[in-house]
């Protein structure tokens, strides 16, 4: 029986709005499945072995400033992980620092790690509310959650954007575009926390990790709290 392995990286560091959450849905959604799960905090200072996943939250700038120092120590092990197809999830401003850099308002630009080819500015208005996505490689297609950033996130290369802005202001409140994918690295604006009210991308992610298609479960719940969301800006 395989053991799906989770890092949750930074969490003392980057873990507002909720954004642990996303670690209880992964791991309940194993559970409930009786897989194996393993979860490895992450903080400053410490190695980072090889996991399936890779899951990192959103903070406030001066937060990012700590952690973008850190993860330049673990940039070339984190690509390679990448690329031999480790799933990664970076909420807001862990999603910024999976680009390349984040340019806050104030201060020196923050360095990411260049997983995404994208990089992100400040901007002069702060987007809080909720988001509607629409994507392509998930059923339902719908995604929702809610924004509360300043960042202005741009796309290039062969980096996607997660899905097509409904509702909501997304990446940059320009383009329609919200969050980012390249390889089976995932970024998204959306707090919430984003997965348990996503259970279709919940198990999208954990059947990348295992090849093979998941069990269905009882998700009432979970579409109820996301059929509560869809097209409502507040
Ligand atoms: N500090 C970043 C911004 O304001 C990220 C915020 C967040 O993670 N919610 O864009």
């Amino acid at each position: 029986m395989k053991t799906v392995k989770i890092a949750h990286l930074y969490p003392k560091l980057l873990n507002i709005y909720g954004d642990g959450g996303n670690i209880l849905a992964l791991k309940r959604r194993c559970e409930w499945r009786d897989l194996q799960v393993e979860i490895t905090e992450i903080n400053v200072g410490d190695d980072i072995k090889p996991h399936d996943i890779y899951f990192m939250g959103g903070g406030q700038d001066t937060q990012q400033i700590e952690v973008s120092k850190e993860l330049q120590k673990h940039k070339q092990f984190l690509t390679e992980e990448r690329d031999r197809g480790a799933v990664f999830l970076g909420i807001c401003g862990g999603y910024q620092l999976f680009g390349h850099y984040y340019q806050p308002h104030n201060g020196d630009r923050l360095e990411g790690i260049s997983l995404l080819d994208a990089y992100t500015v400040a901007g002069n208005k702060r987007f809080i509310g909720n988001v509607t996505v629409e994507t392509e490689f998930v059923t339902p297609k719908t995604l929702v959650g809610f924004e509360n950033h300043s960042g202005l996130t741009y796309l290039q290369g062969e980096t996607k954007p997660l899905g097509v802005n409904i509702v909501g202001n997304g990446n940059n409140g320009e383009d329609k575009t919200e969050g980012a994918r390249f390889k089976n690295v995932f970024g998204t604006y959306m707090h919430g926390s984003f997965l348990p009210k996503n259970p279709q991308f919940t198990d999208y992610m954990l059947e990348l990790v295992l090849g093979e298609e998941l069990s269905l479960l009882d998700d009432s719940i979970e579409i109820n709290a996301h059929n509560s969301l869809i097209n409502k800006p507040y």
